[in-house]
């Protein structure tokens, strides 16, 4: 199923993310994820690419097993340092997997390129110009806090619009932690005319010695209630699980209260996550026998 179809229903959507085995290792312990996962019943499961170490050769193969379980599944796909060939040859995997839906994204620069290298596909919305005639349905990311590399917010979004006009169908953001901040990028993006649906991705924090350090990379802001959490509770795995759930859930509820149906929850492969978020959703997303 094709993921605008759903965002189309206009009904509260919750939607998880994994990110496949790294290379050489089995698959068994991911695919058991994925079914836990699957149990929950998200509005389509996201299967990362190259990221968080998951080999970006085994992302099809848990595409296709996303789906198997019987839920929509979101391929990622990077474009950076790669050929017309080879983003072909991905198209045709996924289509021959049964994905309906990519996220297309640039990835990170490798440390040390020149531009010269990047070849072909110099950012995102290049991807999704070439992906755009095969038929899939398109996401791509954004992002509340400005994406890093870029200096000035307005510019960001110029670009997140020309990726927008180019074919994608809905956006998903980066982590936040604000919801005031989402709510503000939210009213920005409108104004600016980009009016597909724009998913919320919540991460829930359950390793605080983590998130300090990819806030500090991604410069995701952390409000001060959140600081004190992570600073009393980094180092104790289940109060830090306690808690990281219970800061996610409070988020989400208060983004459905506001009218935001989409939520997209960056479960890094812990089902445990999000069977304590989605019990605690059970009644907002309409599903009481939880
Ligand atoms: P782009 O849209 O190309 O933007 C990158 C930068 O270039 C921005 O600063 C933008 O303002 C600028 N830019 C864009 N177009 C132009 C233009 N025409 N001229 C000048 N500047 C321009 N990484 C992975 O490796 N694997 C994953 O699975 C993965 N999943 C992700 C999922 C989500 C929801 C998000 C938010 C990020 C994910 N990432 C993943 C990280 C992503 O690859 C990086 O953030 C990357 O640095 C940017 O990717 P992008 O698709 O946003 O790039």
């Amino acid at each position: 199923m094709k993921i605008r179809d759903i965002l189309a229903e206009g009904r509260p959507s919750v939607s998880f993310e994994v990110f496949p085995p790294r290379k050489d290792l089995p698959f068994a312990p991911v695919k058991e994820v994925v079914e836990r996962l699957s149990r929950q019943r998200p509005s389509f499961m996201s299967v990362t690419y190259g990221a968080a170490g998951g080999a970006q050769a085994n992302t099809a193969a848990i595409a296709s097993f996303v789906e198997k379980c019987g839920v929509p599944a979101l391929a990622h796909l990077t474009c950076i340092s790669a050929t017309e060939e080879g983003i072909a040859a991905e198209a045709a995997a996924l289509a021959k997997a049964g994905v309906e839906n990519i996220l297309c994204l640039r990835g990170d620069v490798p440390s040390g390129a020149t531009e010269s290298p990047l070849g072909r596909f110099r950012h995102a919305v290049d991807l999704v110009r070439a992906l755009k005639p095969h038929g899939f349905c398109l996401g791509g990311a954004c992002y509340p806090e400005c994406h890093p590399e870029c200096e000035h917010m307005e510019d960001d979004i110029t670009h997140l619009r020309e990726k927008v006009d180019a074919g994608l169908d809905f956006v998903t953001t980066q982590m936040f932690f604000d919801n005031n901040i989402f709510y503000r990028y939210l009213s920005k993006l409108r104004d600016r005319g980009v009016t597909v649906p724009v998913i919320a991705g919540i991460m829930p924090v359950t390793n605080g010695r983590q998130i300090n350090r990819i806030c500090r990379l991604s410069g995701t802001y952390l409000p001060s209630r959140f600081k004190a959490i992570v600073d009393r509770y980094g180092d104790m795995p289940s109060a830090m699980l306690d808690a990281g759930v219970a800061y996610a859930t409070e988020q989400i509820i208060d983004l459905f209260a506001n009218g935001v149906n989409a939520v997209h929850v960056y479960t890094m492969n812990k089902p445990e996550v999000a069977e304590r978020i989605m019990f605690n959703l059970r009644g907002l997303v309409g599903d009481d026998d939880r």
